[in-house]
């Protein structure tokens, strides 16, 4: 079948090469030129902070700029451009919002974002650029959808575009204070009180693109069913769930180009598949260079994460002592929260030859750990795709995984009877499961045979991003091809009040969500703020209350229960509860 060429503008929050504070910003930088190889006129779109390096803002070309209205304020928004490895990247340029010290930490973050959404959809008819679709990423673009649904689609030039948002790390969401719906976004009222955007109470701008883009991905189909589950759902497991038929997992890729031992010069020395002492070479200069022991036969444990609880430190912490005792040499390269990078630092006195911790931000040590070592850790609690591994399995390194997430789908746990695997795994979070997962690892590479196989075999996985590009080509010509927005259509006020369910009654609810049509009474578990509050005695303070209890505890599982909402007591909710039902 011959591939259908697509319009489709990538809008992130960071991107490689420009700026970047984690995955996400590899993934920007490096699919939407994978998007182009399959055929695709694809364009990136981010904001122009002022950290992005002087190098790129003199390589850029103003295309135009214009007033925009962001509710009732009345902004600047200029949209600059440059072309990187074929790629046009247009970058959105306001300097009250984006020239600051902090790319992520100001108080005024929602207010940042919402320009930077709204201003994305405003700069399309004047850059004449009318993409089939919006593709866009975590929580930082996650009012787009929602601009778009309220008052974007409806317009002639964007009516037939869709929209789709991936999530690339959960746990964060972008939580805001509700009055910024209104006074930020300028939204009609309804989607605030039908709880689309809502969450806890708040203003949520990762379950606002959940719940408004015509599809949801996110990159790897562990996490994607992991966070339908209130263990790794951060409290949206719900939301997940009810998009659970536009929910897909498509794992990242890596660039192969920017990541290869044969070519990156970053490595001391460059090597091949099957040029094992080659990369013999590269541990030892990395032994060197760090003030290790240097010992090409010594096993080396390489560590590059941001330090924070995700990524597993705490076992780490648990079990370090006895990680040591192994006789591997341990590289650390992080930066993140205190407790971690005191404990690392501290430990690096009692083991000066072994251990080298680096608390900083450094891509071409991290190139030079990658090809050193010989095992790279990754207990993490949960992860969404994780890119280290893919980069090890690169490099001819051995990740050892907690087996979560896209680690769950990427290494394949070595087996000795079989002699299958590409990594080592364990799979409950627990310290001395690792430490376990450690050992055996040490005692394989013992083994040269084995160990060498494993490395041949890594070197030869594939990662690149031609595979999931072709997933993303796939889910692009699927939406492209539906002639109507799936969720929220225009003027469909049914689908608008979607409820917050509680996990176990979720069924049931669905279930009375078609009773409570026929019914005259009004449901406290399936109506809105707005709903409640048209009752007499309830108004819309009590309406909100009930609400927001709901949203922090779940479904009411009898009517009584509203006499914990603060404010009504027995005299009130006699007089309320014959309106009402469960
Ligand atoms: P996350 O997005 O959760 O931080 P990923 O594994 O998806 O984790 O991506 C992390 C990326 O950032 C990898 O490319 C990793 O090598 C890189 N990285 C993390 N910490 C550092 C550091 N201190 N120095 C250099 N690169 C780092």
């Amino acid at each position: 079948m011959e591939k259908e060429k697509k319009k489709i503008l990538f809008v992130a929050s960071e991107a490689d090469p420009f700026i970047k504070t984690g995955g996400l910003a590899d993934v920007a930088g490096s699919l939407p030129q994978a998007l182009i190889e399959e055929g695709h006129d694809v364009r990136l779109v981010i904001p122009q902070y002022r950290q992005i390096p002087q190098k790129y803002k003199e390589r850029m070309e103003a295309v135009c700029h214009f007033r925009t209205k962001l509710a009732w304020r009345d902004t600047y928004l200029g949209v600059n451009k440059l072309e990187e490895d074929g790629v046009p990247v247009y970058f959105i340029d306001n300097q009250y919002y984006f020239d600051r010290d902090s790319l992520y930490e100001n108080e005024d973050k929602h207010e940042q974002f919402a320009f930077f959404s709204q201003a994305v959809l405003d700069m399309l008819p004047v850059i004449g650029f009318q993409p089939d679709v919006i593709h866009t990423n975590d929580w930082q673009t996650g009012p787009l959808p929602l601009l778009f649904a309220d008052r974007y689609r409806q317009q002639s030039y964007y009516q037939d575009i869709k929209t789709v948002f991936t999530i690339h790390n959960l746990k964060y969401q972008g939580q805001f204070a509700g009055h910024a719906a209104g006074d930020v976004l300028g939204v009609a009222p309804h989607h605030w009180e039908s709880g689309n955007i809502r969450h806890n109470g708040l203003l949520n701008y990762m379950k606002t693109g959940i719940m408004y883009a015509d599809h949801v991905t996110t990159v790897s189909e562990s996490y994607a069913d992991e966070i339908q589950t209130s263990y790794f759902g951060e409290g949206l497991d719900y939301a997940l769930r009810l998009r659970a038929d536009d929910l897909s997992g498509i794992l990242n890729g890596i660039s192969y180009d920017k990541f290869d031992p044969e070519t990156n010069k970053n490595l001391a020395v460059r090597f091949s598949k099957g040029e094992i002492d080659k990369k013999i070479a590269n541990k030892v200069h990395i032994q060197q260079k760090l003030g290790l022991e240097v010992n090409g036969d010594k096993p080396l444990i390489g560590f590059i994460s941001r330090m924070v609880e995700q990524k597993g430190l705490d076992l780490v912490k648990a079990v370090f002592d006895e990680i040591m005792a192994t006789g591997a040499q341990f590289l650390i390269l992080g930066t993140g929260q205190r407790e971690y990078e005191e404990f690392f630092e501290a430990k690096q006195h009692e083991y000066p030859d072994n251990l080298s911790v680096n608390i900083k931000y450094d891509a071409q040590l991290a190139d030079q750990i990658y090809a050193g070592s010989d095992m790279f850790l990754m207990p993490s609690r949960f992860e969404p795709c994780g890119l280290s591994q893919l980069i090890s399995f690169r490099y001819g390194t051995i990740p050892v995984v907690r087996e979560t997430g896209g680690l769950n789908d990427t290494v394949i746990p070595y087996n000795e009877e079989t002699g299958e695997g590409t990594g080592f795994g364990f799979r409950n979070y627990n310290a001395h499961d690792m430490l376990h997962t450690i050992e055996r690892a040490v005692s394989f590479y013992d083994q040269k045979g084995i160990w060498n196989k494993l490395i041949n075999r890594v070197m030869n996985l594939d990662y690149s991003w031609h595979n999931s590009a072709q997933k993303y080509s796939e889910l692009y010509n699927q939406l492209a091809g539906i002639g109507k927005h799936k969720l929220l259509q225009q003027g469909d006020q049914s689908k608008v009040n979607i409820k917050v369910y509680h996990p176990e009654q979720e069924k049931e609810d669905i279930t009375k969500t078609k009773k409570v049509k026929t019914s005259k009474k009004i449901s406290i578990n399936q109506s809105s703020a707005a709903e409640l509050a048209k009752l007499p005695g309830i108004g819309d303070a009590y309406a909100e209350r009930i609400v927001t209890y709901r949203e922090q505890k779940g479904d009411f599982t009898k009517k009584s229960d509203l006499t914990k909402v603060k404010g009504i007591g027995k005299k009130k909710y006699q007089k309320i509860s014959k309106l009402l039902t469960l």
